[in-house]
């Protein structure tokens, strides 16, 4: 007999069971012989993803999951969701670091944008933005005005 977790008839694809290896796994209340394909809709954008036998392995016995861990997102989502995170990283390091440079700050604002474009950040953080970008745009003949110029039409483009 072929048992698996959270995922009927209806949801399994036929024909993708891979054997658990049951003596890695931690013991579970739901006893578990084999995953398959499972089929899932991402709680995010809707679109229908299949949760593969080979992740569901990976998951719960080489990254030791607990078995009721479930995979929410389609791989784009997830994606999307890493870059997010790598951004946020960045833009904390550059907010954090004092000795910025000009070209860092041009960084820092362009982190913060694309994440409000992405709604992490909302609106409130826009003055903040001007503040920063304010001494390079004062001086007109400065190497990054240009740049800073342009950040800033950014800037008004999600305040307006
Ligand atoms: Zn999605």
């Amino acid at each position: 007999m072929f048992l698996h977790w959270h995922s009927g008839p209806g949801v399994r694809v036929p024909g993708t069971a891979i054997a658990a290896d049951l003596p890695r796994r931690r013991p579970a209340t739901i006893p578990v012989t084999h995953y398959y394909d499972a089929k899932r809709a991402c709680r995010k954008c809707g679109r229908p993803f299949l949760f593969f036998a080979e992740e569901q392995k990976h998951w719960y016995e080489a990254l030791a999951f607990p078995l009721e861990a479930d995979c929410l997102e389609c791989p784009p989502c997830r994606k999307d969701e890493r870059k997010l995170r790598t951004l946020h990283r960045q833009y904390d390091a550059l907010l954090a670091r004092a000795d910025r440079s000009e070209a860092d700050t041009l960084e820092l604002v362009k982190c913060a944008l694309q994440l409000l474009e992405s709604s992490v950040f909302t609106p409130k953080a826009l003055p903040q933005l001007r503040a920063l970008l304010r001494p390079l745009l004062a001086d007109a003949s400065g190497p990054r005005h240009a740049e800073a110029t342009a950040l800033l039409s950014r800037i008004k483009g999600i305040a307006a």
